[in-house]
């Protein structure tokens, strides 16, 4: 995948990807980060990885017992960073899609 990189983006633990660290390899540079506090059974994670769709996300998952696995219950593609404030520009394709 080839990456079109603005220059030094300032980015955070959260949010950063192979977009803003050319450090970072896109193939692995995925992360998903537990963020806020939330009641027994769930979970919520930013992710963030060049080749998801969208890059950055914000995902709330539950415990399904019967299933004996987490489920995606909702999804967020964030125009900001929640933790940082930076402008997610690597999002942007992924916001007109959506019904936010
Ligand atoms: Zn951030």
């Amino acid at each position: 995948m080839k990456i079109r990189r603005q220059q030094k983006i300032k980015d955070c633990k959260y949010c950063k990807t192979a977009f803003t660290d050319p450090r970072l390899d896109p193939e692995t540079d995925f992360q998903s980060i537990t963020i806020g506090n939330t009641d027994k059974g769930f979970n919520v994670y930013i992710d963030a990885g060049v080749v998801n769709n969208p890059p950055v996300s914000i995902k709330v998952f539950m415990w399904r017992d019967d299933l004996r696995q987490n489920v995606t219950v909702a999804a967020i593609t964030p125009h900001y960073c929640p933790m940082c404030g930076r402008k997610i520009a690597e999002n942007k394709p992924f916001l007109r899609k959506s019904k936010e």
